[in-house]
């Protein structure tokens, strides 16, 4: 077929079929739904705010800081993206609900969650990590990221279904050196992650994760900022570069998109090739 037939029966088609092209931009629309993205005044969590609401999607930013959250707020209104903001500390179980709450009542309803917030307080060997680390690093990583979970659910279930999307790490696959207690917090997640599904495919909700690699974000600067650390991680990348906050963020709204309709219980690597899985 030549060049100039080929694209007369492509132009045929998208004339007699234009519902075609409609079809994909509705199942990646999110317009008219509330999305809480928790620790998202920065780096992948407010990535992922500005790819859910370029969707349409109402997004609840939040972090612990006023000052964070109103700079996030104000950026995302700079991009017309609709938006409320509020400050919430996840290991607090006050602020979660008020979270909760806020989104309600500002909002009408809670159809997405991703819950992204996680601390590291601890570098070095695993067996000099103490108990205090142990619990600050459970209680905000993975114990807050299920609270948080159990205090939607009965929202997403009024609106007849929902997503949940956990923000885990490469680490959770294979444990980095002098991060322990941190990569096993992720790994918790993954499994946090297969436990629920089942249970919440009963109400029409899906559960979801991500495992970013090596992602430019200030949590991870003490990676990307270290020559000899990064030639390291770049032997074992396909993609030789570190990632973008924006990489990870469009995943996540792809799995909270109808595109994703019939994936749960999964986990994507966003990692530029780090082989971390079968
Ligand atoms: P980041 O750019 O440093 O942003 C962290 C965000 O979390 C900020 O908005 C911060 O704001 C907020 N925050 C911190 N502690 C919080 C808490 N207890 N409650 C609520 N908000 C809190 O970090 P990031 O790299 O995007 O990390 C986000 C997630 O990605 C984490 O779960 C991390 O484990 C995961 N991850 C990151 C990488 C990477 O390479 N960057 C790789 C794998 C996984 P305030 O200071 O105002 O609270």
């Amino acid at each position: 077929m030549n060049c100039r037939v080929m694209f007369r029966s492509v132009f045929r088609c998208i004339r007699t079929n234009p519902v075609a092209g409609q079809r994909s931009m509705s199942q990646s629309s999110l317009a008219g739904k509330v999305a809480i993205v928790t620790a998202s005044t920065d780096g992948i969590g407010l990535a992922a705010a500005q790819a859910l609401g370029k969707r349409g999607a109402h997004v609840v930013v939040s972090s612990r800081r006023q000052a964070n959250v109103n700079k996030a707020v104000t950026l995302l209104q700079s991009q017309s993206i609709q938006v409320t903001g509020t400050t919430c500390n996840v290991g607090k179980g006050e602020d979660r609900e008020k979270l909760v709450q806020m989104t309600l009542d500002q909002c009408g309803g809670i159809d997405i969650l991703v819950s992204n917030a996680a601390v590291n307080p601890f570098f070095g060997n695993i067996m000099d990590s103490t108990e205090d680390i142990w619990d600050k690093i459970l209680s905000v990583n993975v114990k807050s990221a299920f609270l948080m979970t159990k205090l939607v659910v009965p929202h997403m279930e009024k609106r007849g279904g929902g997503n949940v999307v956990f923000v885990s790490s490469v680490a959770g696959y294979q444990p980095m050196q002098a991060l322990g207690p941190y990569s096993v917090s992720k790994t918790a997640l993954l499994g946090l992650t297969r436990a629920l599904a089942p249970e919440l495919a009963h109400s029409n909700i899906r559960v979801n994760c991500v495992a970013p690699g090596v992602i430019k974000t200030r949590f991870s600067s003490a990676l990307w900022g270290n020559e000899d650390v990064m030639d390291e991680f770049k032997r074992q990348l396909s993609i030789k570069r570190v990632g973008e906050p924006e990489e990870v963020g469009g995943v996540i709204a792809f799995l909270c998109s109808e595109e994703a309709s019939y994936i749960t219980g999964e986990t994507i690597t966003v990692t530029g090739g780090i082989g971390c899985r079968l």
